[in-house]
């Protein structure tokens, strides 16, 4: 069995060098990127206001009923205690290069105009908060809760909602899953359109320390993708709205409320990876798939994927393959034509022969950020490290239970979770891999129809599959 599978590969990858070698030949030029362009960023506009009139009435109601019951401080001016960090993090195990835009600032100007803290045009009209969007494969992080919303700073938590719906792609008139939180100076912060159940367990009175889990960044309310609404208030009226950021055209705030203002475009890699088929994204609420590979074939193609910030046009992008050794491979360049928000750009090369670790190097306004892959795994007697590879489930659609079979995968105890898709975890069990590989049934006669996540989790290996009950 094993002898026709190389003898099949074997073939192929000869027709294929034949094919090349006579058709296409040296006289083709190589093409240099295939594809990439755009990227969107997730966020509102005037049509999609983050937060509705009714529901700014709402959430000052629910804070004035809290404040008379906790007897908090019902007007508050700025302090430096409230100096914020990011209210973004990645998760424990999530290891992007980068993972936000800010896809809209405060609306300064009270006209039908706009004009953001920077004098700028980063905002829509009547726009109350910043957004800070996550990209790329906004639903693949929220579905994996890979990017946390956390406190900006210390304070009580003086209302909280869950249980929203958030896989809106559009206004609605639906509230989000939210939190606010009122510091010591008692001025508040509202973290509005987080993931479903996924809002922190803590209830209204109890208190937050800086960086403390506050949920899942998801697209609860009116809201056109996963994205961050962070709003800022002097007091318990929405009246008192203020711009945390430090500008030219601020005239809600005036110095920064940031403990380190972030400069107002941060040019970035946000992601590189290595496949061997497309990545794919769907668009809103379709969760995307990233594809990734870590193990490919001697002598084979890739697809070569970078994620961008702040892309301009005249900017130069800088990617190697680097040998094991730590010499050059391949080297090549993006050059940027079109100034974009968010970007990302692929190339497919033909690999290296010599089976290895080599890492996929960008090289981006002094960010770096880099992917490690495998030629030749087999050779290597190296497991698959993510992604893709390693194992799969069937059948799928599924009955009443499903079988998880793997092979090249590290051994040691791995973690198996089902989740449904509003992340609630339904089912878990163990396994244990020994000689590279695995098989295990699990029943799932108990579970509603419908999509799961499947998560088989190591200390070095995650994978995910999406499963279908019938
Ligand atoms: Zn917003």
């Amino acid at each position: 069995m094993k002898t026709t599978v190389n003898f099949g590969r074997a073939f192929i990858l000869i027709v294929v060098a034949f094919f090349n070698a006579t058709v296409y030949g040296q006289s083709v030029a190589p093409i240099d990127e295939e594809g990439g362009g755009n990227y969107p960023a997730t966020y509102n506009d005037a049509k999609t206001p983050c937060i509705s009139p009714l529901q700014y009435e709402m959430i000052e109601k629910n804070i004035k009923d809290k404040n008379e019951k906790l007897k908090l401080k019902t007007g508050g001016q700025r302090t430096t205690s409230t100096a914020f960090e990011w209210p973004l993090q990645m998760a424990p195990g999530f290891n992007d290069c980068n993972y936000y835009l800010i896809s809209n600032y405060v609306d300064e100007d009270a006209t039908t105009g706009i004009k953001d803290y920077n004098c700028g045009s980063v905002t829509y009209d009547g726009h109350r908060g910043t957004d800070i969007a996550i990209n790329p494969f906004p639903f693949y992080k929220m579905d994996n809760n890979s990017i946390d919303v956390v406190a900006a700073a210390p304070g009580t938590i003086i209302a909280k909602q869950d249980g929203h719906y958030d896989r809106n792609c559009a206004m609605n008139s639906d509230t989000a899953n939210y939190i606010v939180v009122q510091h010591a100076d008692g001025s508040e912060a509202l973290y509005w359109h987080m993931k479903k159940y996924s809002v922190t367990a803590k209830t209204v009175g109890e208190t937050v320390a800086t960086g403390d889990f506050l949920g899942v960044v998801g697209s609860s309310g009116s809201s056109t993708g996963p994205h961050m609404h962070f709003e800022i208030w002097a007091n318990s009226s929405s009246s008192s709205l203020r711009d945390p950021w430090a500008g030219t055209c601020n005239a809600l705030g005036g110095t920064s409320w940031w403990a380190r203002q972030k400069p107002y475009t941060e040019p970035a890699v946000l992601r590189v990876q290595v496949n061997s088929v497309l990545a794919v994204f769907p668009g809103c609420p379709t969760t995307e798939s990233p594809n990734e590979d870590s193990c490919f074939n001697s002598g084979g193609t890739a697809k070569f994927y970078l994620f961008l910030r702040n892309e301009s046009a005249g900017d130069t992008v800088y990617e190697r393959i680097i040998n094991p050794d730590g010499s050059t491979f391949l080297s090549w360049t993006h050059n940027s034509t079109t100034s974009y928000l968010g970007s990302y750009w692929y190339t497919t090369k033909t690999l290296p022969s010599t089976p290895g670790v080599y890492l996929y190097d960008v090289e981006y306004k002094g960010t770096i950020c880099t992917k490690t892959f495998m030629v030749d795994c087999a050779a290597l007697g190296l497991p698959a490290m993510s992604g893709s590879m390693g194992i799969s489930v069937f059948p799928n659609p599924a009955g009443n239970e499903i079988t998880l079979a793997g092979e090249g995968l590290e051994n040691g105890l791995y973690s198996i979770s089902l989740k449904n898709l509003i992340g609630q975890i339904v089912t878990t069990t163990s396994l244990s891999v020994q000689n590279n590989t695995a098989q295990k049934s699990i029943d799932i006669s108990g579970l509603p129809a419908g999509v799961y996540l499947l998560t088989m989790q190591s200390c070095n290996t995650r994978i995910v599959r999406k499963v279908v009950k019938q």
